[in-house]
């Protein structure tokens, strides 16, 4: 076995602290690999608090991974020792059903392996990357660029993945009005891929505040979504709404801001159910519909249209005794625009 460090929760009312634990040895189709760095995902906070569903504790999360290989087993192909490498919310999935034959793996029939707060095929609790070093199966480990900062590619596994994905699958580009709801790890991505698609992006925010930063990002309009009137401008506007919110919020009036045949892209998943009116939807003939992070190989081409396109993510980088107080800030909205864990701080 391998002796790992990292930051774990110890049950849902504990603050993360260092506890030490094993991965498991490198298989013939495993790759290990030394954790450089790794993003701070709301996910990992919703779950470390049991705000979904009740956990496995101790638990470390961490599912925006990047660092360098240090070991491959003997029947790996795509990867060498000293070579970067990757890894996002999923370590395994069953590899077989119809969803993970066409590449679908986050809609694996069988349940697919989260890179923490799971079990593996083999039974074991996985693990995320709060941590030194990881193993995962090859099929799961992604290529990264050498051209783009490494800190700042780490939340792209996550929150770039997740705002890719629904974009590209709706072909939501030029002549759309997007309206990216909620400016922070993944709102911040969703803008900067709707604009690089050519779509005419409005960022909406409960953050005044955020407005100069969402222009540089490449926004072309800010509405503060308790200002009444900036709010009467955009009714019945946008084409899509990329819906990043993590907390509970108003459907009804979100929904009374799309076009007729306008839909709601829920990828934002706050702890409670959501209450839509009937009319909220039958005026207008809109959709309310959502995505989950994306497969693996539309992971690999997220990260090669970012090589290509020179697009990485905002990030604070911060040392990982600081995790607590990075949490309260993202509970707060205070995010610029992803908090990403120098591990060497570990
Ligand atoms: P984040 O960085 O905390 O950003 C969320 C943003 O939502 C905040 O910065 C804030 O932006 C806005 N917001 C917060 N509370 C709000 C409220 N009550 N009403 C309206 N807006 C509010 O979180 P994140 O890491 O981007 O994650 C966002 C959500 O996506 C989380 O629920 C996470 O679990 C989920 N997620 C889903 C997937 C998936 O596969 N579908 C993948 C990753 C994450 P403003 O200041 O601009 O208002
Ligand atoms: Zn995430
Ligand atoms: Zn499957």
């Amino acid at each position: 076995m391998i002796a790992t460090k990292g930051y774990a929760a110890q049950s849902p009312t504990t603050d993360l602290a260092p506890w030490n634990f094993e991965r498991r040895e490198v298989g013939p189709n495993d790759v290990q690999f030394d954790i450089a760095y790794c993003g701070v995902c709301h996910s990992d906070l919703h779950q470390i608090k049991n705000e979904w569903f009740p956990g496995i504790f101790p638990m470390v999360p961490g599912h925006e991974i990047v660092g360098t290989v240090t070991k491959v087993g003997s029947a790996v192909k795509k990867f060498k020792v000293g070579q970067l490498a990757a890894v996002g919310c999923m370590g395994d999935s069953c590899r077989t059903c119809e969803n993970c034959k066409q590449g679908l793996e986050q809609y694996c029939s069988n349940g697919n392996v989260g890179t923490y707060n799971s079990k593996g095929k083999d039974g074991v609790p996985t693990y995320g990357g709060y941590s030194n070093t990881i193993v995962v199966r090859e099929d799961f480990v992604l290529h990264i660029s050498d051209k783009l900062s490494l800190p700042a590619v780490a939340p792209l596994l996550c929150a770039g993945i997740t705002t890719y994905s629904p974009l590209k699958h709706w072909k939501v580009g030029k002549g759309h009005k997007l309206a990216v709801l909620g400016l922070g790890g993944l709102g911040h991505m969703g803008v900067k891929f709707g604009v690089a698609l050519g779509a005419e992006v409005t960022v909406l925010s409960t953050s005044p505040s955020k407005e100069a930063d969402a222009k540089k990002l490449g926004a072309h309009k800010f509405v503060v979504t308790s200002d009444k009137e900036q709010i009467k401008n955009v009714k019945g506007s946008f084409d899509f709404i990329l819906d990043t919110v993590s907390a509970p919020h108003d459907f009804n009036f979100y929904l009374s801001l799309l076009k007729t045949n306008g839909t709601h892209i829920l990828v934002g998943v706050p702890p409670e159910n959501i209450g839509i009116h009937p009319f909220g939807v039958i005026g207008g003939r809109k959709s309310v519909a959502g995505s989950s992070i994306g497969g693996i190989p539309e992971t690999q081409e997220m990260l090669d249209f970012c090589a290509e396109k020179n697009i990485v993510s905002d990030i604070e980088l911060i040392d990982i005794k600081d995790i607590t107080k990075a949490y309260e800030r993202m509970v707060k909205g205070d995010v610029r625009y992803r908090f990403v864990i120098d591990m060497k701080t570990l």
